[in-house]
C-alpha cells in the first residue's frame, strides 16, 4: 500500500511571521556586534591608562628550559635593589702603602741602587771606585757626615770578607742605611687629644712643597683608620687652596671650615679648633699658607697662628712639608721652621720624583725630628707611613 501524505496537514508558516523573525535575529545580531566592539575598546582604553610594567616573565615550559645564570644554590627569592651608591670614596688603608713606597724607590733609577751595582761590579776597589761611590750618595743628598760613616764602615767590612762577596756587601750596605735612618725613632702621627679634645695637626712649610695636597691625603688615612675629621682652610692667601682642601675632604665625607679670602688665617685656624672641639671630632687638620723662611713677618704669623689654636686644643703635631727635590735647600728651611714652631715630624714629598732620599737622614740628624711619612705621587692615596727598613729596600731596588 502506498503512502501518501496530505499536503494539507503540513502546516504553512505565515510570512508575515517570518518577517518577524528575521528582524529580530538581526536586531539581537547587531546587538551582539555592538557590545564586543564596546567591550574591546573598553579593553584597550585600560590597557594604555595602565604604567608600563616589565614583561612577565614566561611561564616555565615543558618542553623549553628557561636561561638561567649559573648558581649553586636553589634560585633565591628576588634580590632587594641595589643601595644607591656611596657618594664618598673609600681610601687606602696604611699597610698596603707601604708596598709602594719600596716599589717607587725601587722602580726610580734610584743613586743608591746604582752605586752599590758600580761597587760590586768593580774588580778592584781601589781609590777611584771608593770616590766615586761617595761622590753618587752625597749627590743622593745623603750628606758628608753620613756619608763618610757609611764608606768607613762598608770599607772596613769589605776589607776583611771582600767585595767578591756580593751579598755580604748589600748586606753591610742595607745594614748601615738602616742605621743610618734611624730605626728607634717614634713616628707614629700623634692623632689622640687629651682630655677628650681632638688632636690638632698643624701643616706648615714653603709654598708649593705640598702641604694642601698632603693635609688631604692625611685626611683620607685618618678616615681609613676610622677617626673623624675637620679641616681647617687656614691657608687664606692662595684663591685656591681653600677650594682645593674642600675638594679632598668632600671625597671622604670630611668638613673643611674656611674663611675670607685674604682673612686672617690665624681666625680661621681658631674657628676649625673651636668647631672640632664643639663636634667632638678626633683630629683637627690645618693647613697654613707657604711662606717663606726668610720672611721674619710670615714666620711669626705661624707663631700666631699655633698660639691661637691653643686657647682651645693643644697642638699635637707640628708637621714641616719638605719637597724632597730640593735637597740642602730643604734643610735651610727645617732649621727656620723649627726655631719658629716646634716640629713634631716631617712630611717629605715628591720621593716618587727625585730618589734623592738621602734627606732623610740629614733632615733627622739636623733637628731630631723623624721623617713620619712620605709623599710618593700625585694620586689620592700616595702618601706613606715612613719605616727605616721600608725605605732601605726601596733605595738597594728590593
Ligand atoms: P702647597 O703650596 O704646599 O699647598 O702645595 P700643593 O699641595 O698645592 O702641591 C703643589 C704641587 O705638588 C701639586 O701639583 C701637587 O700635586 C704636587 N705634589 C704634592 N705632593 C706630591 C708628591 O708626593 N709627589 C708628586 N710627584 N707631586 C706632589
Amino acid at each position: 500500500m502506498a503512502i501518501t501524505y496530505d499536503v494539507a496537514v503540513v502546516p504553512l508558516i505565515d510570512p508575515a511571521l517570518l518577517a518577524v523573525l528575521a528582524v529580530v535575529v538581526l536586531a539581537a545580531a547587531t546587538l551582539a556586534v555592538v557590545l564586543f566592539v564596546r567591550a574591546r575598546r573598553v579593553r584597550e582604553l585600560q590597557t594604555r591608562r595602565r604604567p608600563s610594567l616589565p614583561a612577565p616573565a614566561p611561564a616555565p615550559d615543558a618542553g623549553v628550559e628557561a636561561p638561567t645564570l649559573p648558581t649553586a644554590e636553589p634560585a633565591a627569592p628576588a634580590a632587594p635593589a641595589p643601595a644607591p651608591a656611596p657618594t664618598t670614596e673609600r681610601p687606602e688603608a696604611a699597610g698596603t702603602r707601604m708596598a709602594r713606597l719600596r716599589r717607587r724607590l725601587a722602580g726610580s733609577a734610584n743613586p743608591f741602587a746604582k752605586a752599590l751595582a758600580g761597587l760590586l761590579s768593580s774588580d778592584r776597589l781601589d781609590a777611584d771606585t771608593w770616590d766615586d761611590f761617595e761622590a753618587t750618595l752625597i749627590g743622593a743628598d745623603l750628606g758628608v757626615g753620613p756619608t763618610t760613616e757609611l764608606v768607613t764602615t762598608l770599607r772596613r767590612e769589605l776589607a776583611i770578607d771582600g767585595v767578591a762577596d756580593a751579598g755580604k756587601a748589600r748586606e753591610v750596605l742595607r745594614t748601615e742605611l738602616v742605621r743610618l735612618a734611624d730605626p728607634t725613632l717614634d713616628r707614629a702621627l700623634n692623632a689622640t687629644g687629651a682630655d677628650g679634645l681632638p688632636a690638632v695637626v698643624l701643616v706648615v712649610g714653603v709654598n708649593g712643597t705640598g702641604k694642601t695636597t698632603t693635609v688631604g691625603k692625611l685626611a683620607r688615612l685618618l678616615v681609613a683608620e676610622g677617626k673623624t675629621v675637620l679641616l681647617g682652610a687656614a691657608d687664606t692667601f692662595r684663591a685656591a687652596a681653600a677650594d682645593q682642601l674642600t675638594t679632598w675632604g668632600d671625597r671622604v665625607g670630611v668638613r673643611t671650615v674656611r674663611g675670607p679670602e685674604g682673612g686672617d688665617p690665624a681666625s680661621v685656624a681658631f674657628d676649625a679648633v673651636t668647631q672640632g672641639v664643639a663636634e667632638g671630632v678626633d683630629v683637627v687638620l690645618v693647613d697654613t699658607a707657604g711662606r717663606l723662611h726668610n720672611k721674619a713677618n710670615l714666620m711669626d704669623e705661624l707663631g700666631k697662628i699655633r698660639r691661637v689654636i691653643e686657647k682651645k686644643a693643644p697642638v699635637t703635631e707640628c708637621l714641616l712639608l719638605l719637597d724632597a727635590t730640593t735637597g740642602q735647600n730643604g734643610l735651610v728651611q727645617a732649621r727656620v721652621f723649627d726655631e719658629v714652631t716646634d716640629l713634631t715630624g716631617i712630611v717629605l714629598s715628591k720621593l716618587d720624583g727625585s730618589a734623592k732620599g738621602g734627606i732623610v737622614v740629614q733632615v733627622q740628624r739636623e733637628l731630631g725630628v723623624p721623617v713620619k711619612f712620605v709623599g710618593l705621587g700625585e694620586g689620592v692615596d700616595d702618601l706613606a707611613p715612613f719605616t727605616a727598613e721600608g725605605f732601605v729596600a726601596g733605595l738597594l731596588g728590593e
